[in-house]
Order: structure tokens, then sequence, then C-alpha cells
């Protein structure tokens, strides 16, 4: 069905849809009006060009594509030039934490490794590099934040979230989005460095049903608008650029299709105007997976008439919905609504006059600068949390002046694995065909931080003591049931006595030891939920023998989400999380266990001391009997805001600077002094929750409303100051409006969100 109508070559140039002097409607209306129904259909597309980019820009005309390599690239470049109309692409990838999958560009720690540093202004230098960095490859859009919440962390993607608490997303996620889009908002010109963000996956797509992932979550429009829309309402009104679908069914409707989330809410009260795209497949899934759609035709229409813009590789997509309008399924007035989207979003952008091509010049300038990686490394150490110190760490004075030489065995699969600690949406992490892994002398590993940097005179020997896991064939056979290849599956390597003897002899002849443990990335992602939190493979024997050999031990946890060690690793002197950390992860956790630098990263999210304690998320609604399984206590190991430092910090009494009565529309001013009442410099990250004591509807018994890292030397006092909006102190009730409660309220202030570790002071709200 296909109609081609040829253009004159000179005219085009002429058309008023090429004129940057007129404006977007008027160009609109003049593209609009010379396009087939096939080129429409295909505007709408963003297909992965890593199965060429031929077929998807001649033959089905689409509009985007993503996963396309610097090569596939400029082949897309040529062939767009051969279309009738020339319609610019517009090119969008997960460039996530860092520009993933393009060599020697900055990778930096994974989100969640973002957000254990609670800095903001960290995660916006982050992701303003990380712009600087994508922009000059042709690539215009990249598909993060994740605002995800992490609850069961079973799921395999708790790495790419900020945690487990609304709040700090917000915060984590409107940085970022200030920085890839370089300030700009939604209407805004988009400067030659930013490049658009998504907020993902609206909404909901984490609250999976055992951990297991996409599967169908179990959330009333209640729950959603109590802690799952938060922080995407926020990106909507601060304008991030664009909204990812996610994969999951809420109450039998797919995401994708979902008129009150994408209608009613996004588009509707919130005003949001920016792009929406579905998320991988997401309309054909509706057919072959959730199998809510007989067929491509009924998805397409659907899809297009839910409001979604762009819809990411479904191939069959194109069939669908031409079909769809040759039934009347769809009108052209509706898919019209969309392309119209897509082609103002392009100029906008000013695609039509400047493609943004990849610029050699100023990739030579920023990728992988020295700028941004002195970055990394300051995200880095701030990312790393100390769990456990029984006072073995520092190991030395951080002035090389410890006396004696040391031995220091570092021990573990982790230790030395460069491209694991890059975590996934990286190089080796396997999203992409045309690169398996980033340069090595980019990276620092533990080994090599602790190599690099110990005091003259010590010495540090290396093995590896453990495997981690074995790639077997998938039980259910070599091939899918339409004979595409399945991956191989992961098991628990074997214990590899040998390995573990060698590991235990060059403890035994070190003073202390560093045994670094964790999971791979066959372990995590997309597919790669896991169902225990247990550490894989040989690596619980390999502590085992290492505690057994008496020697002081400090265990770091290099993973993508909190896992379980065994007690063995528990009863190590000293314990320090790092979730899937970056290039620099080696050097900032070597500066730290050296004592050249302290540690400052704090929780966030809480560490169980079970896999069946889950979800243990500590703004757990109220109410239940009593507090404790009959096995075991509900008591995390490490709750949310937790982490240490090498100093210690003491707070004296908050205080409300103001009346305790206060109105809906005033706001309330807390202060309290903390002090370093250590020996070291020290950052302390003094948390604000809030509580109403009681409420309409049951609710969290606290949540977090403020935070502020500060930076005290020994022996010195800080006044922090905490201004909360009353309009701040919502629940949402039983009709599912957010609304501040008359009341009593107590605001806590302190170090983590454990009850003990808080103050409190009380207000009343008339
Ligand atoms: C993921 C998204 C990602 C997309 C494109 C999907 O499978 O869920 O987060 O942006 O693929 O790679």
């Amino acid at each position: 069905m296909e109609r081609t109508i040829m253009e004159d070559e000179t005219a085009l140039d002429g058309a008023p849809y090429r004129n940057p002097s007129l404006g977007i409607d008027e160009r609109l209306a003049d593209l609009l009006g010379r396009m087939t129904l096939e080129e429409k259909v295909g505007q709408v597309m963003q297909l992965d060009a890593r199965g060429g980019v031929e077929g998807p820009i001649l033959e089905r005309h689409v509009g985007s594509l993503l996963h396309a390599s610097a090569e596939r690239l400029q082949e897309a470049r040529r062939l767009v030039e051969q279309t009738r109309l020339r319609i610019p692409l517009i090119i969008g990838d997960d460039c996530i934490h860092g520009h993933s999958f393009f060599e020697g560009a900055t990778i930096f720690p994974v989100q969640l490794g973002m957000a254990t540093t609670f800095d903001t202004e960290m995660a916006r230098r982050i992701a303003r590099a990380a712009a600087e960095e994508v922009s000059t490859t042709g690539i215009h859009w990249t598909f993060s934040p994740v605002l995800c919440i992490a609850r069961d962390t079973r799921w395999g993607r708790v790495d790419e979230t900020f945690g487990e608490d609304p709040y700090l997303i917000g915060e984590m996620g409107s940085a970022m989005v200030r920085g890839y889009q370089g300030g700009s908002a939604m209407e805004g010109e988009l400067p030659r460095d930013a490049i658009l963000a998504t907020a993902k996956h609206f909404a909901g797509y984490s609250e999976t049903q055992g951990g297991r992932d996409a599967s169908e979550a179990d959330l009333s429009h209640r729950k959603l608008r109590s802690w799952f829309l938060p922080p995407f309402e926020r990106m909507a009104r601060e304008g991030c650029a664009s909204f990812m679908m996610g994969y999951q069914s809420i109450d039998g409707i797919p995401v994708t299709i979902n008129d009150w989330l994408l209608n009613q809410v996004l588009r509707g009260e919130w005003g949001y105007s920016g792009t929406l795209v579905t998320d991988w497949d997401n309309v054909g899934r509706m057919v072959w997976e959730q199998k809510v759609e007989p067929d491509y035709t009924h998805a397409a229409a659907a899809a297009v008439k839910a409001g979604n813009d762009l819809i990411m590789n479904t191939p069959g997509f194109y069939e669908g919905a031409l079909d769809a309008l040759c039934q009347g399924l769809l009108s052209e007035e509706e898919l019209d609504q969309a392309v119209s989207r897509v082609l103002a979003l392009k100029f906008r952008l000013g695609l039509f006059e400047d493609p943004r091509l990849p610029d050699l010049e100023r990739q030579r300038a920023v990728i992988g600068s020295e700028e941004h990686q002195e970055l990394n490394l300051e995200a880095a150490r701030e990312s790393v949390v100390l769990l456990k110190n029984d006072g073995l760490l520092p190991l030395s004075g951080g002035d090389g002046s410890a006396s004696g030489a040391r031995r220091i065995a570092v021990v573990g699969p982790l230790a030395d694995d460069a491209q694991t600690q890059l975590g996934d949406w990286a190089g080796g992490s396997g999203q992409c065909d045309w690169i398996d892994s980033q340069p090595r002398r980019m990276i620092t590993t533990i080994l090599d931080g602790l190599r690099e940097q110990v005091p003259d005179g010590w010495q540090v020997d290396y093995a590896p003591g453990a495997r981690i896991l074995n790639l077997v064939d998938d039980p259910e056979g070599p091939t899918y049931p339409d004979g595409q290849p399945r991956p191989k599956i992961a098991a628990p390597a074997p214990a590899d006595p040998e390995l573990i003897a060698q590991a235990v002899e060059v403890a035994q002849r070190s003073d202390v030891v560093i045994a670094v443990v964790g999971d791979v990335i066959q372990l995590v992602g997309e597919g790669c939920s896991t169902a225990t939190l247990e550490l894989y493979g040989d690596q619980k024997d390999l502590l085992d023998a290492l505690a057994a050999t008496g020697k002081p031990m400090v265990v770091v946890l290099m993973s993508s989400k909190p896992l379980i060690l065994p007690p063995s690793g528990l009863a190590a002197q000293a314990i320090l999380w790092q979730p899937s950390p970056g290039m620099k992860g080696g050097q900032a956790l070597a500066e730290i266990v050296l004592g050249l630098t302290g540690p400052s990263g704090r929780l966030p999210i809480t560490f169980p001391r079970h896999a069946g304690q889950l979800p243990v998320y500590y703004n757990q609604v109220r109410g239940q009997h009593g507090n404790r399984y009959a096995d075991l206590t509900q008591d995390p190991l490490w709750a949310f805001g937790e982490g240490l430092s090498y100093t210690t910090f003491s707070y004296g009494k908050p205080e409300l600077d103001g009346p305790a009565q206060v109105g809906a529309d005033d706001v309330l001013h807390l202060s309290l002094p903390v002090t370093n009442s250590g020996e070291r410099p020290g950052t302390e990250l003094v948390q604000l929750y809030v509580s109403d004591l009681v409420t309409s509807v049951s609710w969290a018994g606290r949540e977090l409303k403020g935070f502020q890292r500060v930076d005290l030397e020994p022996g010195q006092t800080k006044r922090v100051v905490f201004d909360l909006p009353v309009s701040e102190c919502t629940i949402v009730d039983a009709s599912g409006d957010r609304v501040v409660e008359p009341g009593e309220f107590q605001a806590l202030l302190g170090h983590s969100s454990r009850m003990d570790d808080l103050q409190s002071v009380t207000f009343t709200v008339r």
C-alpha cells in the first residue's frame, strides 16, 4: 500500500517546513500536509539500530533510532538524505551513568551509587558531564533518570534506582534532569552541550511481585499517588523533556494504554506537554506477552490513541498502524497528534537546520576528559558507605606515617574485575554489540588503587580466591520457540579448594585482609532478578576460610544492590558498601581504606538481614500485629540513612524557631547543632523526617523531608537549619487527594531513619 510521491529537490529546499524563520506551527502544518500515511506511521517509530538502519529509514521511514553505534549514525545520516522529505532523526540511548556505550567515555557510579552520596549537586554535575560527552556524539536524548522506587530488592534493576525514598528520588532526579538538559525546561532552547532527559519508568514498574521483572504491579491509584507518582510529578512540572512508559500492567491495564496515568494524571492534572515514549516493544508485548490485544493492528491503534508519541522498538507497529488506519480503528487525525508532537520536538531542537551530528573536535575535548575523571573520582569517594568499623579502619593515618611495613592481602573475585565494577549499562554489560568493554587504563580496580596508594614500604598481595558463576545451557533448550537463541544462564560456581587455599595463604602472610565480594552482570538487570540476596557461588566459602585465619578483615561489598553477607563476613572488623562504583571506584575505595579520604556515603536503601524480610524499606505504613516474625526480627541490618564516618558526631537539641502552632501555608524553621566530636574531619548527613501522629487513613510512620551534607572539622559545631514548608507535611487521603491534615506532627532530626537516631520537635497544624 506504500505510496511514493517524488518531491522536486529544489521545491523542497524552498518548502515552508524547511524555513527556520517561520514559526513551528506553520512549518508543522506544511510538513504534515506533505507526508504520506506511511511516513507518518514511521515518524512515530523508534527502532533499534543494531539490526541495521537501512530498512528502518528507507522502508519504514522511522523518526527515531536507539542503540546506534558511531558508524551506524553516519550511515543513518546518509540515508536520511536519500529520503523524500529529509526529516532529521532524533537519536536516543541509555546514557544513564555516563555515555555507557561509547568507548573511552566517563562511566560514573550507577544511580544507586549516586544516591549514596545524598549530594544533589554531585548528581547534577554528573549529568552535566555526561551530557557534555553524549552531545558530541550525535545522540540527542538519554533514557535517564530512573525514578522507580526500589522496594523488593530481589528485582534486577535496583542499581538503576535512587533507592527507596520518594523524596530522595525527587531531589536526585531533579538535579540530574537539570544537568542533562543544561537547565533548559521543556519549551526552552536546548543548549548544544545538553541532551533531553527521560523520567522513567512511568510509573510503578518497580513494584514487582516477587521481584520478577515487569510483572503486574499491585497498585491502587491511591498507592501510586502516595509514593510512586510524586517524583514523576516533580519532573513533569520541572520540564523533563520526556517520559518513558513502564513495562508492567496495573490493575490489568498495561501502562502503555493506561488512560488514567497518561491522560488524566500526566497530561491532564500535571499539564505535561513533553514527549511520551513506550518502553522496548511495549506495544508488541501487549500482544505476545500480556495478551491484552489480539494483534498488532489493535495494539498499534490502542497505543496511539492512548497518547504515546514514540513507539520504541516494535517493528510490527508499522504494518499494524497502517492496517488500523485502513480498518478505521485509528484515524489519521489521531495519528497526526503524535506525529505533530515528534516533529514539533525536532523543530524546537533545530534539527532541520542542525541535526547535531557527531563533532570529533568536541569529542576529543570532553569525552573522558581529565575534568570528568576528577569529578568521577569525587563521586566515587562520596558514594562509599562504611557500614561497620571496629576501629580497624583507616589502615593508616592518611599521611603515610604508619609505623612498620604492613602487608595487605587483597582477596576476592571483584578486587580486580575492571569491567564488572562499571555495573550494568556500561561497556561490557551486553546491551550493545559494538562495544564489549571500556578501556582498562581508565579503570582503577581496588587492587590497582591499593597498589598505587599504600604508603612506602607496604606490600599488597592479591588472590582472586573464588569464582562467582558459570554460564550453562538453559534447561529449557538452546532456542526460544521462535528459533532465536536462548542466552546461557548463570549457575553458582562450585567451590574451588585450590583458589581458596591460595587466598588463605596470602591472607596468612598478611597483617590485614581486604575481601572484595559482590555480584556480577549476569545477576543484575532486566530479566536477572534474583530469588535470594545471598552471595553467589564460592564467595561465602571464601569468606568463611578467610575468617578462619583469624586475620583482621575488611569486607568490601561491591554490588548492584544490598546483598546478604554470611556470618563470617558480618563478623569482619569493617564492612564497606560500594554500589557498582564506575571507573574510579578502586581508587576511591583505596583512599578511604587508607585514610586519605573519609567515608561519607549513607544508605538510600535498607539492608535486610535476610531476603525473607522484604520489603524492608523504612517508610512502611503503620499497623500490624507485633513487630517481628516468629523466626526473625523485622529490624533491618542497616537502615535507610545509616552510614559511618571515621569521626563521631554529636547532636544538640533541635529547636523550632517560631510558634509551634502553624497554618498550612507557613514554613517551619528547624535547627540543631551538630558537632564533630571525634578526631578527624568528617561529613555528616543530617536528616529531617516528618511524622503525622494521627492520620485519617493509615500512613507511613515517618517520611524524609530534608537532608544536608555538613562538613565538620574536629571539634567544630555547626547549626544546621531546615526550612520545612508545612505544605510538605501531606498524606494522601481516602479519596486520593494529597492534603495536610490538621493535628499534631513531629519533626524528627538526626543521623538516620532509625528512631533511636532521631530527636523530635512537636508542632501542630491548625
Ligand atoms: C529498558 C529501558 C531502556 C530501554 C532502551 C528497556 O528494556 O526497560 O529502561 O531505556 O530498554 O534500551
